[in-house]
């Protein structure tokens, strides 16, 4: 029986959430328009939020990831959508203005290049359609090279999934594919081309976290190489949710609050000037769950402090606890033209006041330290999500 083009588009949008970009799942946002699971928020370039057009070409898969709600042995109405159906409903959503943008990915069927294929007909069809705004494309393991630069011409940013930190725990999640041949092999391909010819929106990737047993150290070590050698503009960790009917149905789904923290320390390593090796591990490898990383890091550093919001230089102000990158801009933009004397011309910039501080001095005054810096994780996010706008 056919499905109506409805019940498809209602259905794939679905899966595709399982290919989560930026922080859809940690901030739990939600699609733009009710019962449209296929319309998501994300930035943009200039840093306002777009809305993404995100659905799977296919569901049907020739491989058993085992956490995948979409691998071949498991049970469950197999959809696709034709190029020409799936061009159609874009433009039709774009032309409506209830979306801007495209994020488009797949299941692997028959094989990576057909499925690559039928993506790139999609797309070359909705660009003929004269539509010169955000697409997001999904490179499948195994796509030849011609297929790849195909497809990069008419996308603005190209993703490939690593899904783990390394052949041993991919083992764990994803049996039919090779990390090093397939996976690494093709991020490194897309490095390339994107130092070739630079794509707008560059390339990222996406690690699934906290079920094959990888420590966070471990994790953002991979993300500290992938960034220094591959260039990839961002790496998403996804943390894992058990799906019915799978073999890992009975694991315990990942913490967001492990997510986020992932999410934080990432955040250090790309945007605050920190090193791999200044993050600050348990004794198992991981971050620690009660304290965001900057926090941390302070608390084992106290030679480091205080630090002197009238005076200090940008890196040092990056370092104190509660201040970000914004609020770390508008403190230095603030202060040319007078001193600072209270917390309470912080806590109007943006900064985490409670928790920055015990770290600082203003006009050369300290202020009591808290015992505790109680701040909610919430908050916490929120400023991280600011951050990265
Ligand atoms: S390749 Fe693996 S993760 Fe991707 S859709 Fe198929 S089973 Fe799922």
């Amino acid at each position: 029986m056919e499905l109506s083009i409805e019940k498809k588009l209602f259905n794939l949008g679905k899966l595709s959430r399982f290919d989560v970009t930026g922080m859809v799942r940690l901030f739990g946002l939600k699609p733009y328009l009710k019962d449209a699971p296929f319309i998501y928020p994300a930035v943009g370039f200039k840093g306002n939020c777009i809305n993404l057009f995100k659905v799977l070409q296919t569901n049907l898969c020739r491989y058993n990831c085992f956490y995948c709600s979409n691998r071949q042995s498991r049970k469950c109405l197999r959809l696709s959508f034709s190029p020409y159906e799936l061009a159609s409903l874009f433009l039709h959503f774009y032309k409506k203005g209830w979306v801007d943008g495209l994020f488009l990915s797949s299941a692997i069927y028959p094989e990576p290049n057909k499925a690559q294929e039928n993506m790139y007909i999609t797309l070359n069809i909705i660009r003929k359609a004269g539509f010169k705004g955000y697409i997001h494309t999904v490179i499948l393991p195994g796509v030849e090279d011609y297929l790849i630069k195909k497809v990069a011409q008419l996308s603005d940013r190209l993703s490939l999934n690593l899904e783990t930190v390394d052949e041993r725990y991919l083992s764990k999640l994803s049996p039919d594919k090779k990390f090093k041949n397939e996976l690494l092999e093709g991020l490194k391909k897309l490095s390339f081309l994107n130092r070739e010819k630079p794509l707008k929106g560059g390339i990222t990737t996406q690690l699934v976290v906290g079920v094959a047993g990888e420590t966070d150290e471990e994790t953002l070590s991979l993300a500290d190489k992938l960034y220094k050698r591959l260039f990839i503009d961002r790496v998403y960790y996804s943390g894992f949710t058990p799906v019915k009917d799978t073999p890992l149905e009975g694991k315990p789904a990942c913490s967001s609050l492990r997510e986020a923290r992932l999410y934080q320390a990432d955040f250090l390593l790309r945007r605050y000037g920190f090193k791999l090796e200044e993050l600050v591990f348990d004794k198992e490898g991981n971050l620690y769950k009660e304290l965001d990383p900057k926090l941390v890091w302070a608390k084992k550093h106290p030679e480091n402090f205080p630090v002197e919001i009238n005076t200090a230089e940008k890196e040092k102000l990056l370092r104190v606890p509660g201040i970000g990158l914004i609020s770390c801009e508008r403190i230095i933009k603030i202060r040319k033209g007078k001193r600072f004397r209270v917390l309470e011309d912080l806590r109007k910039l943006g900064v985490i006041v409670s928790k920055a501080r015990n770290f600082i001095t203003l006009n050369g005054r300290f202020y009591p330290a808290l015992k505790k810096e109680v701040v909610p994780l919430s908050k916490e996010k929120q400023l991280f999500l600011w951050e990265e706008l």
